[in-house]
């Protein structure tokens, strides 16, 4: 019988929101632990470049971010404020958002995966977190009033069959799309492949962007977005067919920095590669529950969405805000795995990551069909949308949340 170490929660997958969730449980009192098959150490990097995954981070993040501490530790030149944004439609219609007319400060803000992370290790350990990073998950196990998660490591610990145990009132899979807690728990359905990629890449811009961010959904059935980058640079997400997503990621830096200035209508001149280019497989993760008994999923463990509305960190850290809540919140209830809590949880976030599925999956349908007709009908539709504020409002709250 092996010794396991006891927390109140442990947090399995040290992604961003992995990440805030377990401080902000730590800063509610409890005892937490942390753990990742990578290191969980703040990632050192070259200030002259900049970070190929780039977050659209809405207001409604940046608030939890701020109350955990870590958006005040972010370097202020880093982050871009998102303060209009133009969409196209594959036949000329167009849809703007002010955040002036929204009455918000920006529509979200753009910030480096690598600062996010580094603010978010410094305040994990300074809010106490237990951190077990190099560890991949190997085993998992539930009694009536624990979680068990066992933890591989050195290859020695490996031969021997040996790891080290964590144990929990509350397990949570914080492990990504294709989340091995889930999976161990028994809980399907798997993710669905778009039969797309999500290209990304960094360029320097001939023309200053002034804080506005442009997408463009394509008649080839891809969807380009341009985020505004500190100064006169932009990144960019391509999320196109993976036969067309690896027809680009082939071509040379220049001409594929000429293939994106074009594909934008040369909005902002001429675009200068500053980073090489990857590519992401995009899914869909629609799950009936997010909730079993110990475990509760958050992040892409819990839903997968397409990234042309770039929200999917953004409902990861609405997770990790309700959860902690409902943690902090529980009152009486003494035990943080406790039924009760964990249907509270899947209450609150049911709707918010319905609703945005159902927006970017069915946007990501209509404009990815060819037929003629419906390229008319969702341009009328852009077209009308733009006509009426009150829409447009409604249609960008859950953006902003
Ligand atoms: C091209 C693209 C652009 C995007 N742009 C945006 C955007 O602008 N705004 C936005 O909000 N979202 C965006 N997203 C979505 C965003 O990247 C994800 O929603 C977010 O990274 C999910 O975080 P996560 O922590 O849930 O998962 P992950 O980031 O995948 O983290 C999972 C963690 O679990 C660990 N792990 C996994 N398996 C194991 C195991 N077996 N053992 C131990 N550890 C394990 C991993 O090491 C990792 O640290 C984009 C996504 C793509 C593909």
């Amino acid at each position: 019988m092996r010794n396991a170490a006891q927390f109140d929660v442990v947090v399995a997958g040290a992604g961003l929101p992995g990440l805030a969730l377990a401080i902000a449980a730590a800063r509610s009192g409890l005892a937490v632990a942390l753990a990742d098959a990578a290191p969980i150490c703040a990632p050192e990097y070259d200030p002259a470049t900049y970070d190929l995954r780039v977050y659209a981070t809405s207001p409604g993040s940046a608030g939890f971010l701020r109350a955990i501490g870590a958006w005040q530790a972010l370097p202020r030149e880093r982050v871009t404020a998102i303060e209009a944004m133009h969409i196209e439609g594959d036949a000329g219609a167009a849809l703007d958002f002010s955040a002036y007319d929204l009455g918000e400060r920006a529509l979200a803000w753009i910030v480096e995966e690598r600062a996010l992370r580094a603010a978010l290790v410094e305040c994990a350990h300074s809010a106490g977190v237990a951190a077990f990073g190099g560890s991949p998950f190997v085993g998992l196990s539930f009694s009536a009033t624990a979680a068990e998660l066992t933890l591989g490591g050195s290859e020695a610990a490996a031969a021997a069959s040996v790891g080290v145990v964590l144990s929990a009132r509350l397990l949570v899979g914080a492990d990504g799309l294709r989340s091995w807690v889930r999976r161990a728990a028994g809980i399907t359905p798997e993710p669905r492949a778009y039969g797309q990629t999500g290209v990304v890449a960094n360029f320097a811009c001939e023309r200053a962007h002034h804080g506005v961010a442009r997408q463009w959904f394509r008649a080839d059935g891809s969807v380009l977005a341009w985020l505004p980058l500190p100064g006169r640079r932009i990144s960019i997400v391509w999320s196109a067919p993976d036969g067309l997503a690896a027809d680009l990621m082939a071509l040379a830096p220049d001409a594929f920095a000429l293939r994106v200035a074009e594909a934008g209508g040369h909005a902002l001149g001429a675009l200068t590669p500053i980073s090489g280019c990857a590519g992401f497989p995009l899914a869909l993760l629609r799950l009936p529950s997010t909730v079993a008994h110990r475990l509760a999923l958050v992040g892409d463990a819990a839903h997968g969405v397409h990234p042309l509305a770039g929200q999917g960190v953004n409902l990861g850290f609405g997770d990790a805000l309700v959860l902690a809540q409902v943690l902090a919140e529980r009152g009486p209830v003494a035990d943080p795995g406790a039924p009760v809590l964990l249907e509270r949880y899947a209450r609150r976030r049911a709707e918010p990551v319905l609703a945005m599925q159902g927006v970017t999956d069915g946007l990501a349908r209509l404009f990815g069909a060819r037929q003629p007709w419906l390229a008319a009908v969702r341009n009328a539709g852009l077209a009308a949308v733009d006509r009426m504020p009150f829409l447009k409002r409604a249609l960008a709250q859950p953006a902003l949340r």
